[in-house]
């Protein structure tokens, strides 16, 4: 299979702005989870390939990549996302095939990556340093300066958005990048390196290297050349990498998903609320770190809203990536199995309503109906744990009081929203929510490439997206001169 129309092999790596195999020639297999058939083979790159692909990036950092200016960076990135704007159908194919994401939601992914491209690209001649009041006969000002060699760890759930928002960012600062993308779906991490390829980006300032995630993987996280890791995935691997980190001192930003609530009070906009509240649990059938996977609702709305949530739900149609249903399949077979089991945990709730697999979807496919469970108790493993799939639960609450106890109360803290008409209300839970965003009558706000992303406990640490990236993939340097 070549990458149409950029004409790459897959089972290749991107390495100093060459396309070549691994170095062990070992290759794994890519599967499409709507059918279960096998896509293409991916390059099983190795602790040889990502020591090439860190050194290829110092050779960048150290040579004119190194030196370029912000305005030549932008330039750049600007270019990419011209090109990613131009393949936008390719890529979202690609994607669709890849994940198993509904064609229209991978359209809007490319859509955002090449936005990330423009943000980035505009953003990063403004990255001004400070002059700082200080003693008589001192000049004292900043820097922000690259890391050096980045390391991009990427998950399958949306490979173009995290590309976008983490890569990007790293390479508007002047730094050099080495990406692994996911062994489930790497095929837009690999065509982003061609496109950026095509745009001009200097050999080695962006490396792709795909393969597992503790070979590979934990090759480019524990390399003793990398300065910076950026990681989006599990709690689980989020922990080996910070542990990795440690041994060079490495900074990290980890970004690990959630369990974001939206409140639903009495007295909110229940009709404005619904499309919100169901979508934001069953987008990219509900792979998504900032899902909202709980909805807490008032008593006095409680009914209102469950009847009409459910109403939704059953309306839902599953079915493959290429028919553009509200929900493709499941990533893999492994994934849902992961899904299966919390469903499993769930016999003992009411399950107030499911959507449906189409009749047709093929019988490889990974596919869960869509499923919503109302009367959850806060403490329910399906109320406290990150499923990854199709799935919310609805939770009664009395009060205000009551129901910030609730949302506060899971060890994730990455997303929430309030819904209520009382301005008093949405900023005194704005405060206290432990959440890295809280949007107010309505949730995600687009997803917007400006907003700083990020969050706190289990959810992770450090910011990605908006301008908080540039200061995350920089490092401060203080100059104080004395001149008398
Ligand atoms: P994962 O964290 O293991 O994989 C994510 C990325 O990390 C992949 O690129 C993988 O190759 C890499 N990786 C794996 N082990 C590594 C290691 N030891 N060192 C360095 N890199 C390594 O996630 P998963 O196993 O694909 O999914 C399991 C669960 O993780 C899901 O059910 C979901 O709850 C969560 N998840 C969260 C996100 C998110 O966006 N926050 C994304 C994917 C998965």
């Amino acid at each position: 299979m070549s990458l149409r129309p950029l004409d790459i092999d897959p089972s290749h790596c991107l390495i100093a702005g060459k396309w070549v195999p691994s170095a062990s020639g070992q290759k794994l297999p890519l599967v499409n989870p709507s059918d279960g058939t096998v896509l293409c083979e991916i390059a099983r790159g190795n602790a040889e390939d990502i020591d090439r692909a860190v050194q290829a990036a110092r050779t960048a950092f150290d040579g004119p990549w190194g030196r370029s200016t912000a305005v030549e960076r932008g330039r750049i990135l600007q270019k990419i996302g011209v090109l990613v704007l131009e393949n936008i159908d390719a890529l979202a194919e690609l994607e669709a095939l890849d994940v198993g994401k509904p064609l229209t939601q991978a359209r809007a992914d490319v859509v955002a990556l090449a936005r990330y491209m423009e943000f980035y690209a505009g953003a990063v001649d403004k990255l001004h340093g400070q002059t700082i009041p200080y003693l008589d006969g001192y000049t004292v000002y900043t820097l922000r300066e690259p890391h050096g060699v980045t390391a991009h760890i990427v998950p399958w759930n949306y490979p173009m958005q995290i590309i976008g928002r983490s890569v990007g960012a790293a390479l508007a600062t002047g730094n050099a990048a080495v990406l692994k993308p996911a062994e489930e779906a790497c095929l837009t991490a690999l065509a982003f390196g061609e496109l950026a390829r095509r745009a001009g980006l200097p050999d080695g300032a962006l490396n792709v290297v795909s393969g597992l995630g503790a070979e590979a993987g934990a090759a480019l996280t524990s390399h003793a050349g990398v300065n910076h890791i950026s990681f989006t995935g599990s709690v689980g691997t989020g922990r080996l990498i910070q542990q990795s980190a440690a041994r060079h001192l490495v900074p990290v930003t980890l970004e690990l998903g959630g369990k974001s609530p939206q409140l639903v009070f009495n007295d909110a906009n229940i009709d404005a609320a619904l499309p919100f509240l169901v979508n934001a649990g069953i987008q990219n059938a509900g792979q998504t770190c900032s899902a909202s996977s709980r909805i807490l609702v008032q008593r006095g709305v409680y009914d209102e809203v469950v009847t009409k949530m459910a109403e939704r739900y059953v309306a839902l149609r599953a079915g493959p990536s290429m028919a553009d249903l509200a929900v493709g399949p499941l990533v893999s077979m492994r994934q849902k199995e992961i899904v299966d089991g919390f469903l499993a945990k769930g016999t003992d709730l009411h399950m107030v309503a499911q959507g449906t697999v189409i009749t047709d979807a093929p019988k490889g496919g990974a596919y869960v109906a869509p499923t919503l469970f109302e009367g959850v108790s806060p403490d329910h493993i399906l109320a406290q744990d990150e499923i990854f799939g199709p799935v919310q639960v609805i939770i009664p609450f009395e009060d205000e009081a009551e129901a910030l106890a609730i949302a506060n109360g899971t060890a994730y803290g990455l997303v929430a929203s309030v819904w209520s008409r009382d301005g008093a209300r949405q900023m005194r839970l704005a405060k206290a929510l432990r959440s890295g965003q809280v949007f107010l009558n309505n949730y995600g706000a687009g997803g917007g490439v400006e907003l700083p992303f990020g969050g706190s406990g289990l959810s992770g640490h450090g910011r990605e997206k908006g301008f908080e990236a540039l200061y995350g993939f920089t490092s401060l340097k203080t100059v104080a001169a004395f001149h008398g």
